[in-house]
């Protein structure tokens, strides 16, 4: 008997999916992600863990392709309960295949031969109880792309909803309004990339500018906490131009978006120039605070960009919170407000 292939172990961890529609002729649409794949009989969806069989469109289910605790600094979240742990699961897959994934053998296990991925069977339940032993208050999917796995990511959430922990994705923002209406009821907190904002980038990752913005803008409407991360690649997005056009972008939605500016290192197919230099990432987030956003953070360099890893009240300019990497050196939030000059900092507080 030949060796089961990923894709055949995969295929046996999946249940009918609940984002998609059924079409003549046993085509599916499926609506999880942007892409609104259109898949005839026995195809694969653009993501390749979605697949359609005799007309039903079969989704992921009942694994993970890893499992951790983390700092909810790490995802990064630095406005949800600042200094927390949250209980991190994702699966395998993605609808993108950026040449600079820092996860590709999680999100290209069935498009790359070099990935090296497994998976581990689990039930939420047991994911539920993972949380309560380890007493972390927040569960969140990420790793690959959690919005083509949303049924799973779903049924998670309803678990962890009952038992009252906070439930956050980590995505690409390549969303459709039918999968936000879908999580509305099941997530608290929403971390999206904007890798950049000229759509032939984003048309070299497989994605689509306008359905990123629009998922912003949609998440903040939905009353989401939203916080906003642009890795910064030298040459594909560090321009002065683009990063204003980022930056006023974030601003008209509202300036309470956290922007986080974060360094690249070579990863997978991208070889350009290691890492973003320090001053590039100062330079990025002087034009956040200059385009009027209240909060902006330099990522993957702790204690390398002065200041700009710490909150300080927009109004009298006291420092909130201090940071260094992942861990809090001083809070100063008191009931979501400056504890000094009393403005309101944008947040979910403890
Ligand atoms: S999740 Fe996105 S890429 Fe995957 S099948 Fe659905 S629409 Fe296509």
């Amino acid at each position: 008997m030949p060796e089961a292939t990923l894709k055949d172990i995969l295929s046996e961890h999946t249940k009918e999916g609940e984002l998609y529609l059924k079409l003549p002729n046993s085509w599916v649409e499926c609506f999880a992600c942007g892409h609104r794949c259109k898949v005839p009989p026995d195809k694969d969806g653009i993501c390749k863990v979605r697949f359609n069989r005799h007309g039903i469109l079969f989704v992921p289910y009942g694994y993970v392709s890893g499992i951790a605790i983390d700092p909810i600094e790490k995802k990064p979240f630095f406005h949800a309960y600042p200094g927390s742990r949250t209980l991190s699961f994702g699966m395998l897959g993605c609808d993108y295949h950026c040449s600079f994934c820092q996860n590709w053998n999680i999100s290209q296990s069935l498009r790359d031969l070099h990935a090296n991925s497994s998976i581990q069977e689990i039930h939420g339940e047991e994911i539920i109880r993972l949380a309560v032993q380890n007493k972390v208050p927040i569960i969140t999917s990420t790793y690959n792309e959690p919005l083509i796995t949303s049924e799973w990511a779903a049924e998670v959430f309803k678990l962890a909803k009952q038992t009252g922990f906070i439930t956050s994705y980590v995505s690409n923002g390549n969303a459709t309004p039918e999968v936000l209406d879908y999580l509305q009821p099941w997530i608290d907190l929403y971390k999206v990339d904007l890798k950049s904002f000229h759509q032939k980038a984003y048309g070299q990752m497989g994605g689509v500018l306008q359905n990123v913005l629009d998922t912003i803008e949609s998440l903040y409407k939905r009353g989401k906490w939203v916080e906003v991360v642009t890795l910064i690649i030298p040459g594909m997005n560090d321009s002065n131009e683009e990063l204003t056009d980022i930056a006023r972008f974030i601003q008209s939605i509202s300036p309470d978006i956290p922007w986080h500016v974060t360094a690249y290192h070579q990863d997978y197919k991208m070889t350009v120039e290691d890492f973003t230099p320090v001053a590039t990432l100062i330079r990025a987030a002087d034009i956040g605070y200059h385009e009027g956003l209240h909060f902006v953070y330099t990522g993957n360099c702790p204690g390398l960009t002065r200041n700009y890893e710490n909150t300080y009240c927009y109004s009298c300019n006291e420092i909130l919170i201090e940071r260094r990497g992942f861990q809090i050196l001083r809070n100063r939030i008191s009931n979501g407000t400056c504890f000094h000059c009393k403005t309101k900092i944008a947040g979910r507080w403890i």
